[in-house]
């Protein structure tokens, strides 16, 4: 998955160190990582790891990249919290060199000066890099989309991106993932309708799974519990740790009297609680999973209970979700899901028409399509 090296001279930096999941045909494969042999032969130039933004595909190699070299990394604080979770399960804390960064943020690096330039995505604290070399400006856009509302008011940084693009660029690197998606992507502000006739509707158990990452649709969430005088259960491992480092950096707003220990789920009325838990790929030993099939210690579901399933269909992931969703509805669930419309889901990624307007602010001389099949970056490319 996603990492890149930047070299000039006897430096170089890393951007990303990201881990996937096999496809079908690596059996007894548990998670893929970068080669990172180039790196390693390399090990006395590299200076430092960059990190867009705390998704998997970006940092679920990092403690790899770490047990090999010693170099500090650089991020948001948010993205760092999620790092640290994943260095801690490798008990690799005590030698990491983690340093906190934010949007606006310069850092000077051998021969690259690095600029860290906020854009809105499906997570929190997503930055893109401007890095200015001896040869010219490079600009790497992380993961994005351009909202033009985000539920944080915390606005896509386009000015920078022009102002740069005015200056001059001398390569652009940019995410193709929807780039065979026409127009432009929704809004995360445009969830909110559905889930909120979700919630008024719903007589009993609500249960919404979604990423632990996905903080702005959590936020929301939380928001209309609190509008609709529900009470908040969060259910799995990575829904509760993600939360916590959330709400500790003040990333997520917890309404007072909202929270729920999952313990106390069996004993509240059903009609009112909402469950938020993690586990949307149908990931076997996931919270939801054990729900689907009755083996949750402290959520079961019965008859009249709705789940919304409000996260994307990640490829190669169908049959264990529908499988898991069919376990559900056998248990009288309502289930609500994806491409119904209105969306309980929408990308974190930029369409056609965003992906050309940053082409259009950056006009780079060079420009390298990134991230997404190769027939979105062959897109992504054409549109450029
Ligand atoms: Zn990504
Ligand atoms: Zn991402």
């Amino acid at each position: 998955m996603n990492c890149l090296a930047l070299e000039y001279g006897d430096d170089i930096v890393v951007i990303d160190a990201g881990m996937m999941f096999p496809e079908d045909e690596l059996l007894g494969v548990d998670i893929v990582v970068p080669d990172f042999t180039y790196l390693i032969d390399r090990r006395e130039k590299v200076r430092a790891l960059l990190l867009t933004h705390g998704h998997e595909d970006h940092i679920g190699a990092v403690p790899f990249l770490l047990a090999e070299l010693d170099i500090p990394i650089y991020g948001t604080a948010f993205t760092l919290g999620l790092v640290e979770r994943r260095l801690d399960e490798h008990e690799m804390m005590d030698r990491a060199r983690l340093h906190t960064v934010k949007a606006g943020d310069r850092l000077e690096l051998g021969p690259f000066s690095v600029e860290f330039i906020h854009v809105t995505h499906s997570i929190v604290q997503a930055v893109a890099l401007a890095i200015t070399t001896p040869l010219g400006v490079v600009i790497h856009t992380g993961d994005f989309k351009v909202d033009p509302t985000p539920t944080d008011n915390e606005p896509f940084d386009l000015h920078s991106f022009a102002d740069y693009g005015k200056r001059g660029v001398l390569l652009l690197l940019s995410d193709s993932t929807n780039a065979d998606r026409p127009g432009y992507t929704e809004s995360e502000r445009a969830v909110r309708p559905r889930l909120e006739e979700i919630y008024s509707r719903a007589e009993h158990r609500l249960v919404i799974a979604c990423f632990s990452s996905s903080i702005h649709r959590i936020q929301q969430l939380l928001d209309l519990a609190k509008q609709y005088r529900r009470k908040v259960a969060f259910l799995g491992r990575s829904m509760t740790e993600v939360s916590e480092i959330a709400h500790n950096l003040g990333l997520m707003q917890i309404p007072d009297d909202t929270l729920l220990r999952p313990q106390d789920l069996q004993s509240t009325p059903r009609s009112a609680v909402v469950v938020v838990v993690s586990g949307t790929q149908g990931e076997p030993m996931s919270a939801l999973s054990r729900v689907a099939v009755d083996k949750h210690k402290q959520l079961s579901l019965s008859s009249g209970d709705t789940v919304v399933m409000s996260s994307r269909i990640i490829p190669g992931n169908e049959k264990s979700i529908y499988r898991m969703m069919n376990h559900m509805a056998k248990r009288g669930a309502n289930l609500i899901y994806g491409g119904m419309s209105p969306p309980v889901h929408v990308s974190g990624h930029a369409s056609a028409e965003e992906l050309k307007l940053i082409l259009n602010l950056v006009r780079p001389t060079y420009f390298m399509p990134l991230h997404g099949e190769f027939r979105q970056m062959a897109m992504h490319a054409r549109h450029a």
